[in-house]
């Protein structure tokens, strides 16, 4: 007879590892991890190209957090490379930073008109502020400012969202676009959470280590339906939440993303780690591998990514596109779920439908099994 285990964990991504590291380690569950995929890591999978430069076939991960909690968590399985992301926009046949900042404002504005706009922005938001570009465009009469939130809508936000979202910017929820800020400053870093750094081994030694205990089996190359129902006692299902359900109540939309690797000589590769091409070609941005990991050699790889409509079954599901109607499908399919309480729970950025980064997801995790998973178990147990 096949083993039993205590819970079957769909998804060997960030929020997988982390329910299947808690409940083996913190719990003493036995537990199954199975990915479709050949890779544990989900979307932050890294490894060595031909050449031995270590890249992120799903697109750059750069690490960020403002918690503690989840910082000094990952810190086990981990030690860190600081690295502060930084990212160019190509504006006006200019690269400026981005988040869009005084110094953008200064490299595209005629000096005495850049002037006005930074006092105004100032007396307006406060030095050091990050208002939205929705906050931007909605910041009163004053012309500069006008004139300021129209051509960061335009050069910045309108043509990048629609390559990215296939969708114009007043039809996709206003948190997606408020992610990138304006930066009332001349700090050029994309983020700026208290911890940022990378996994200093890269994120597939963290990983390894993390699901390294004996009460813990990986499977890859294991899509969820050939795993025997007589296998497991209870379930995680980080996978996404349509496809659960067959997408019986409709498809939830996602986009995808074509990765275009290629290996460049240092010279020819980017000064910051990505460039962002809001208004040119069919691609979104360009990343320099060796900014993200450090790396040193006469070549680097970069990625250059296109975004694409999703198709379930022919290419990935990589965002969930949030919108007023798919926040009410997931809503549907999130009631359904809710009927497998004690059995089946969902967590992660496909399964909850949210658009995490990586932190969210490890939080996500932690409090799932915090709040969640560890009380089932005392009350089996009880
Ligand atoms: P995933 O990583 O998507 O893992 C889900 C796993 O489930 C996948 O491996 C999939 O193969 C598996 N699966 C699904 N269905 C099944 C099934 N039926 N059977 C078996 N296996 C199944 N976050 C950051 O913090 N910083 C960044 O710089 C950053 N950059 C990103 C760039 C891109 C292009 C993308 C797409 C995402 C980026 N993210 C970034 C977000 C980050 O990837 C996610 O937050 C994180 O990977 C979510 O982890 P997860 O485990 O929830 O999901
Ligand atoms: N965005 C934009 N122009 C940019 C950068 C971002 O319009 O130069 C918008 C776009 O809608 C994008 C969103 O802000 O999808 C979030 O950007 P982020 O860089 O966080 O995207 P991710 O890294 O998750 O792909």
């Amino acid at each position: 007879m096949s083993r039993r285990y205590d819970w079957l964990i769909v998804g060997a991504g960030f929020t997988g590892a982390v329910v299947a590291e808690r409940l083996a380690r913190g719990l003493d569950q036995s537990v199954l991890v199975v990915d479709q995929r050949n890779h544990v890591g989900g979307n932050a999978h890294d490894r060595r190209d031909a050449g031995g430069r270590l890249i992120h076939p799903y697109g750059p991960h750069v690490f960020h957090t403002n918690s503690a909690r989840i910082f000094d968590y990952l810190s086990q399985f981990t030690a860190w490379r600081p690295y502060a992301h930084r990212v160019q926009g190509q504006v006006d046949g200019r690269r400026v930073p981005l988040p869009f900042n005084l110094d953008s404002i200064e490299t595209l504005f005629p000096a005495a008109m850049a002037e006005r706009m930074t006092q105004a922005l100032v007396k307006r938001f406060g030095f050091g502020a990050r208002p939205s570009i929705h906050d931007l465009r909605q910041a009163g009469d004053d012309p500069d400012l006008r004139l300021l939130g129209d051509y960061v809508f335009d050069k910045v936000f309108a043509g990048y969202t629609a390559k990215q979202w296939g969708l114009p910017v007043e039809a996709l929820d206003a948190s997606v676009t408020a992610r990138v800020p304006i930066a009332v400053s001349r700090d050029d870093r994309y983020f700026v959470d208290r911890h940022q750094a990378m996994p200093r081994d890269g994120y597939g030694a963290l990983f390894e280590r993390m699901l390294d205990h004996s009460n813990i089996t990986v499977s890859l190359n294991t899509p969820m339906d050939q795993v025997g129902a007589g296998s497991w006692d209870r379930m995680v299902y980080c996978g996404a939440l349509d496809d659960y359900f067959g997408r019986s109540v409709g498809a939830l939309p996602y986009r995808s993303v074509r990765f275009d690797h290629q290996v460049v000589d240092v010279e020819d590769g980017l000064p910051v780690g990505t460039v962002n091409y809001p208004n040119d070609f069919d691609f979104t941005r360009i990343t320099d591998f060796r900014h993200l990991t450090g790396e040193g050699g006469p070549t680097t790889a970069t990625v250059t990514e296109y975004p694409m409509a999703h198709e379930a079954g022919v290419n990935d599901p990589y965002y969930p596109i949030l919108t007023e109607a798919s926040r009410t499908l997931a809503g549907q399919y999130r009631e359904m779920a809710a009927t497998l309480a004690g059995k089946v729970w969902f967590a992660g950025r496909l399964a909850d439908f949210q658009y995490y980064n990586m932190d969210q997801a490890v939080g996500r995790a932690l409090s799932l099994v915090e709040k969640s998973l560890a009380p089932a178990i005392a009350r089996i147990a009880a």
